[in-house]
């Protein structure tokens, strides 16, 4: 079968993907892979903000809940109250103030979605909630994320242990890691690629937010 997931984008802005680049997914099998040929040379008239900088990648399974933005208002209230009473221990050792649960806040930054570039999970709304539907009438899952930032204000729960070191670096040198990847989706945007697996052609749709 198939055990390799590629995703290629055009680095310009098109209108069919709401201003971002426009993707294409391709399943391959490794198996099948010989030589590799090297990276084409970007085209002179791309966005270099769109191009991304060779990394490494340290992946990192976290559990995550759903974003406050696919929950109503009471919800978000018992949950700010279940946090208060039952998360002391968690907060404190975030750092955190008990949420006033009228306007919650601790759920939406800290306990529910991980921000960055992920697969799978769920996706971090900076718009309202827009899970795309699949011709067939399904909701689309969230597949991958590719995130201009790592970690945004949040740093106290998104960033790895062993770069908290990096808050005490100069603003440069925390950007690097900030940005591993050089891209500037918008304005710290993050572009989600959907998938529906109950069709046979696992069909994919891309949704691009940013503030
Ligand atoms: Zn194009
Ligand atoms: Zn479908």
């Amino acid at each position: 079968g198939e055990d390799l997931f590629q995703l290629l984008w055009c680095p310009h802005d098109h209108e069919s993907a709401g201003g971002a680049p426009l993707s294409m997914v391709k399943w391959r099998s490794a198996a099948d892979l010989h030589a590799l040929a090297p990276n084409p040379a970007p085209a002179p008239t791309s966005e270099s903000r769109y191009l991304c900088e060779p990394c490494n990648v340290a992946p990192e399974r976290v559990v995550e809940y759903p974003p406050g933005a696919e929950l109503d208002l009471d919800q978000l209230e018992a949950i700010a109250e279940w946090l208060n009473a039952h998360a002391a221990e968690d907060l404190q050792a975030l750092g955190l103030e008990p949420d006033d649960p009228e306007d919650p806040a601790n759920y939406e930054h800290h306990f529910s979605v991980a921000q960055g570039t992920k697969v799978g999970g769920h996706v971090k709304w900076i718009q309202s909630a827009s899970r795309p539907e699949c011709t067939c009438g399904r909701p689309m899952d969230h597949l991958v994320t590719v995130a201009s930032a790592e970690w945004d204000g949040a740093w106290e729960r998104w960033l790895p242990m062993d770069e908290r070191h990096v808050r005490e670096l100069s603003r440069d040198q925390q950007r690097a890691l900030q940005c591993a990847a050089d891209l500037m989706l918008g304005d710290m945007g993050n572009y989600h690629v959907f998938i529906c697996r109950a069709c046979p052609s696992w069909p994919t749709w891309p949704v691009f937010q940013c503030s």
